[in-house]
């Protein structure tokens, strides 16, 4: 009886045991599987190469070291990690060659002395423990004791006794993607230790479960994210990474945001391969991620993969430029789907949530016509004063922009001098401006209707009251996209504004005003821009022509019911 009592007991404790090193996304049994397919599959051949290419490029680069650039932040350091010990341990257990495992043990080495993780800005800490913690994991079977001792006492230091020490982790809370970071980033650093330290691994591992369920509120209840498509990339890759190592212990039902979000992503890019980089995103092509190769593998949806495969092509393929050197590259591959079937796509979608936006195409070529908007607030975090705001794709190119973010290192860049940066006013927005005002800093957010169609018009209407409050009794926008011929009218409703009503927008082309009509012209592409009510505001206006009608036309009415002319 005795004996039995024994037996069921080790067989308790082994089930709850972690797996051995390596344990961390890619176990010894899947390396093999993980080279058949990357030379069996196109796509994945060339990520690897680009991969190891960029491992070699990191053994010539410095270590990492103790360097806070801008007086606030170790996370460029960070980073560097991360990038240098991903590439350099994933180009180790492809190719087992010595090199590769010598740099990856000097950059841990070197970060591992430092006397800290810089704490006082908790990202720098959770990036710094996700580059030790996956290169101590990948490495482990060829660590000295000695190696893995200092290793192990740096995650544990440094990292998860860094997380009880500090008063100041607001991120413990689902704020913003701070908190996906910080707990994803702790997880892996307690799954490395769990061995050397379980009950503080435990809580940790506990408490950071809890913290990322709780993050996913962030896509619903549409899949929109609030803090703009970079911050996408960088919440939701340790959001994943954190449902990675859930899902390695026990089976984890993915809720139907995760397919919805990656729906938002699809969408959010416009045919010039630029997101809409609302709230702190600045412009630039569209970035690839771990987080899209995991969800659309996970979720298996055909769209996601397809556009994904597509990002990573036109990124990372044989005639890209310049390939992206992201740090995560290695997780980005290892999670590639294989190709599925094409399928049909929506050409509009809407997405409600504390941020609001609607996208709609005239199809999707890359040459197509596409326009971006939004609703929301400018009290999101990372929020701008861009309620009503829109970007805009014709022919290739990106027409209408957000300028993007400022410098973050501005004084109270996020606090109470926020919206004095003009970037992040609506004075510089594709919006209205009403008695050279700002939006209401903390408005509530904006909604929009969802989207109608009749034949192949598509509409949606933004209730922008809230965000004018105080300088007009009702403000709305409406949209209304004709596929075919591509043709967008925006229509401003604005009741008793106080004050002049300028409609304004940022474009980088060349603008010819006539009347009521200005013409834009960029890469020998045009595009006619008419204002339906009441003239345009120039100086010295030539007179009107005729629009040229093989091209988009934009059409703006503003509706006051003062009568201020809108200006340009
Ligand atoms: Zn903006």
């Amino acid at each position: 009886m005795r004996v039995l009592l024994v037996f069921i007991l080790s067989l308790g404790f082994l089930a709850a045991a972690a797996p051995a090193h390596p344990r961390l996304f890619l176990p010894p049994d899947a390396v093999a599987p993980l080279k058949q397919r990357n030379a069996a599959d196109p796509l994945a051949k060339q990520l690897d190469a680009c991969a190891i290419s960029q491992a070699d490029a990191c053994l010539t680069e410095r270590k990492v070291r103790y360097e806070i650039a801008d007086g606030k932040r170790l996370l460029p350091e960070s980073r560097r990690a991360v990038r240098c010990v991903l590439l350099c341990a994933y180009a180790w257990r492809m190719t087992g060659e010595a090199r590769y495992f010598e740099r990856c043990v000097g950059e841990l080495d070197a970060a591992c002395a430092f006397k800290d993780w810089h704490p006082s800005h908790f990202l720098d800490v959770a990036e710094m423990a996700t580059a030790v913690a996956i290169g101590y994991d990948w490495l482990y079977p060829k660590l000295s004791p000695d190696q893995r001792q200092r290793y192990e006492a740096a995650l544990i230091t440094n990292g998860l006794a860094a997380v009880a020490d500090r008063k100041d982790n607001w991120w413990q809370g689902a704020t913003n993607n701070w908190s996906q970071v910080c707990s994803g980033g702790m997880m892996l650093a307690a799954d490395a230790v769990c061995d050397v330290d379980p009950d503080l691994a435990k809580s940790t591992l506990a408490h950071c479960r809890h913290l990322t369920h709780s993050c996913e509120r962030f896509y619903q209840p549409e899949g929109a994210y609030p803090e703009g498509p970079a911050y996408w990339h960088f919440g939701t890759t340790y959001h994943v990474l954190a449902m990675a190592l859930m899902e390695r212990d026990e089976p984890l039902k993915l809720d139907p945001i995760w397919k919805m979000t990656g729906n938002f992503l699809l969408h959010a890019t416009g045919p010039s391969g630029m997101p809409f980089n609302y709230a702190d995103a600045n412009p630039g092509q569209a970035e690839c991620s771990p987080a899209q190769t995991w969800l659309a593998a996970r979720t298996g949806d055909p769209l996601a993969i397809t556009a994904v495969r597509a990002l990573l092509t036109r990124r990372y393929g044989g005639s890209a430029k310049h390939p992206p050197n992201d740090r995560f590259l290695p997780l980005t591959l290892l999670w590639l789907p294989a190709a599925a079937p094409a399928a049909a796509t929506a050409l509009h979608a809407s997405f409600q949530g504390e941020q609001s936006l609607a996208f709609f195409r005239s199809d999707w070529s890359a040459n197509a016509l596409w326009l971006g908007i939004k609703g929301g607030t400018p009290a999101a975090s990372h929020g701008h004063m861009d309620c009503g705001s829109f970007v805009l794709d014709w022919a290739g190119s990106r027409w209408f922009h957000d300028l993007g973010s400022d410098d973050y290192n501005l004084p109270a860049y996020f606090g109470n001098k926020r919206f004095s940066y003009f970037r992040l006013q609506n004075l510089s927005h594709n919006t209205l401006v009403i008695g050279g005002k700002l939006q209401t800093p903390k408005a509530k957010p904006c909604p929009l209707t969802p989207i109608q169609t009749a034949g192949s018009i598509a509409s949606t209407t933004i209730d922008l009251t809230d965000a004018y409050r105080g300088q007009c009794g009702q403000a709305s926008r409406k949209v209304e996209f004709n596929s075919q011929p591509p043709q967008l009218t925006l229509t401003d409703h604005v009741l008793a504004p106080v004050g002049a009503l300028r409609w304004q927008a940022i474009v980088d082309a060349k603008v010819t005003l006539a009347g009521a009509v200005a013409t834009l012209e960029k890469d020998g592409h045009r595009l006619i821009l008419t204002c339906a009510s009441p003239t345009w505001y120039g100086k010295s206006p030539p007179p009107p022509r005729r629009a040229q009608r093989k091209s988009p036309i934009l059409t703006n009415k503003s509706f006051p019911s003062k009568r201020h002319p809108p200006r340009t």
